[in-house]
């Protein structure tokens, strides 16, 4: 019998991405079992325009609003909508079109839209973890009132979401993240101090966009990805450990009250963990490379480092105070990370901007919406007057 299911309808938000991009490679190889709706992106009309074009969504937004009559003359034989701006991005997260979001802008910028599309009950496929990070309590509350499933993409959540897959409701002992240690591990600040974005961007086993290559390398992206799992799966802080994995085959493993311990494994590819996202709970086959154990004879484990790579002990110290200090310590990093990239600061700034910032803001321990949106963009400030921008 042919299998008749409608596709499923996915909004890529941030399709020009690493992520958008691999999950568009997802999408043109089962054409079958999805198509796409709306596709997004911040800056680049090029690529926007060429996607549409392969992949004739109902509707696009470019959010540089300059763009826009470029992206809107380019498709105008078509009939794809075409919007533009920050707001607009919310615009679309609110259609009925579509089945899926999957959520992957960079930053802060995807709280909006997707905290609207988990208030529409859609379903999500959750790259951009800074929205768990930021305003996890509010997410998770909207998503079960909306019953909006939320299915992670990050390749540790997406692990322990397959480990968790058929154990109901067995309690959780712990869940063990596992991290590369990033292009700098071993490394100590004598040499972080003199390292350049090149040598940052360097990640030795993933290649990802240039916030969270940067994120990676400070061991901050462990630090933040503590936070969404705290958030994801329900967890206290010290439910939360993190152990270096250099080779990235574990992605990461949940132990039960039993003390057993399930991991996920497999080669460092983002593409299985938006795959699985997007066709949960079903499996589908792919070419994707295999792994061979007989190639890795040891897969090593080790502490992170957390005096030299500060910027974790910091991301820490911000999930056990909760409240709006995730919030703040994120906008102090995305700021600090984009002075960094532009050779305004030096690697070893980074954490002291962020530190800096944690320790001036006000503590607000259960934040309205308006209160995030508050925090970061004052957060956001007092990081540029550190930095003198
Ligand atoms: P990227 O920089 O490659 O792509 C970001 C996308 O967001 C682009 O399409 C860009 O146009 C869009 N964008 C950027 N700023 C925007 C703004 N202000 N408003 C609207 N759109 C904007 O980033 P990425 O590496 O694909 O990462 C995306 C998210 O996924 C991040 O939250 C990251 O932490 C997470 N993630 C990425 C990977 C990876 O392998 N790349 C792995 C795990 C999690
Ligand atoms: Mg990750």
């Amino acid at each position: 019998m042919r299998d008749k299911a409608p596709k499923k309808k996915i909004a890529i938000f941030g399709s020009t991405g690493s992520i958008g991009t691999q999950a568009l490679e997802v999408i043109r190889a089962n054409d079958k079992l999805f198509e796409v709706d709306i596709l997004t992106a911040q800056n680049n009309d090029e690529l926007l325009i060429k996607q549409a074009l392969e992949f004739n969504p109902n509707a696009v937004v470019i959010g540089d609003e300059r763009r826009y009559e470029k992206v809107k003359s380019a498709l105008s034989s078509t009939d794809i909508k075409v919007f533009a701006g920050a707001d607009a991005l919310v615009e679309v997260a609110d259609f009925d079109s579509y089945d899926m979001m999957l959520a992957g802008i960079v930053g802060f910028a995807g709280l909006k839209p997707t905290l609207k599309a988990v208030e529409k009950g859609k379903a999500i496929g959750l790259a951009n973890k800074e929205t768990l990070v930021v305003a996890g309590d509010l997410i998770m509350k909207t998503a079960i009132e909306n019953r909006a499933p939320i299915i992670p993409v990050d390749s540790e959540h997406s692990a322990i979401f397959q480990c968790l897959v058929g154990e109901g409701r067995n309690p959780i002992e712990k869940v063990i993240l596992t991290a590369s240690g990033g292009p700098f591990l071993g490394k100590k600040p004598n040499f972080l101090t003199n390292v350049k974005r090149v040598h940052a961007l360097e990640h030795p086993n993933w290649s990802m966009g240039a916030k969270i290559s940067i994120d990676s390398a400070t061991l901050i992206n462990k630090g933040l990805e503590m936070i969404e799992a705290k958030w994801l799966f329900n967890l206290e802080p010290d439910q939360i450990q993190v152990v270096v994995h250099p080779q990235s085959i574990i992605h990461s493993m949940v132990q039960f009250k039993d003390g057993s311990i399930k991991a996920q494994m497999g080669l460092p590819d983002m593409k299985l963990p938006i795959q699985y996202a997007l066709s949960f709970p079903k499996r589908i086959e792919n070419n994707f490379p295999r792994l061979d154990f007989r190639k890795y004879p040891s897969l090593t484990f080790e502490e992170p480092d957390v005096k030299t790579f500060r910027s974790l002990a910091l991301a820490i110290d911000a999930l056990y105070k909760g409240g709006n200090m995730p919030c703040v310590l994120n906008a102090a990093n995305e700021i600090a990370v984009w002075a960094f990239l532009r050779n305004h600061i030096g690697f070893l700034d980074i954490s002291a901007v962020v530190e800096k910032t944690i320790e001036n803001l006000p503590f607000i321990k259960n934040p309205t919406l308006e209160e995030y949106f508050e925090s970061d963009g004052e957060a956001r400030n007092f990081a540029a007057s550190v930095m003198k921008l």
